[in-house]
């Protein structure tokens, strides 16, 4: 299943741990590829649990169903917390909905960390879904086959968030800002794991630089 990226041990030789928002939605999937790439996956419903992780991802479902239940569970406020103290998050569809700062038809806020503005369905009915194959800035090895469904799309983009895929129009369906991802469509629902391979080296990353950090402090 796509290409791997090798160990996941960090410089400190401890096991990397990205957690999976498991409310709602195509966790599984996700699941699945983490795995396929040598990363720990644990499914994420609890606090204890998001404090397990060095990183998150969260799936592609139904935005205004995920904030509901983020409300519900509680871990609504302790997420953005951890995002603001630099955890990795990587958010696929409804998750991108849910990591931008504006969504103009969302029915209550989003986690609303990342500087974008995300329309929801902004593809309209004839194609609520389709696929293209993307390049992808940070991915080697050729397109990347994406799926969208129902998908939307990122755009007035913040000085410090970078374009990662574009559709041939233009339109941008993947962006970064520092440990942020957000993608309009869903790598989960391929057989190709090279996206999950790119936030797995993000999360190594931030970790090792955290404990950089630690050491430099201490
Ligand atoms: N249309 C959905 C929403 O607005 C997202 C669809 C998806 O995640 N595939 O939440």
């Amino acid at each position: 299943m796509g290409s791997s990226v090798g160990a996941t041990q960090d410089a400190s030789g401890s096991e990397l741990r990205i957690g999976v928002l498991a409310m709602q939605g195509d966790f599984a999937e996700h699941i699945r590829h983490l795995e396929a790439v040598g990363a720990r996956a644990i499914e994420v419903r609890t606090l204890a649990q998001l404090e397990g992780c060095d990183g998150l991802i969260i799936p592609g479902g139904e935005s205004t169903t995920i904030a509901r239940l983020l409300i519900a569970f509680d871990l609504m406020e302790p997420l953005r917390a951890r995002i603001r103290d630099g955890l990795p998050v990587w958010g696929t569809c409804a998750g991108a909905i849910m990591l931008a700062k504006h969504v103009p038809a969302l029915d209550r806020p989003p986690i609303g960390v990342m500087d974008i503005t995300v329309d929801r369905n902004a593809f309209g009915r004839q194609i609520d879904s389709f696929e293209a194959d993307l390049d992808v800035t940070g991915i080697e090895g050729g397109p990347l086959h994406a799926v969208f469904i129902r998908a939307p799309v990122l755009r007035d983009l913040g000085p410090a968030v970078e374009v990662l895929a574009q559709l041939e129009d233009g339109r941008v369906v993947a962006c970064r800002e520092g440990v942020l991802l957000a993608t309009s469509f869903h790598p989960e629902l391929t057989e190709d794991s090279r996206f999950h391979g790119l936030f797995v080296r993000l999360v190594r990353e931030a970790r090792a630089h955290e404990e950089q950090r630690q050491v430099a402090t201490s």
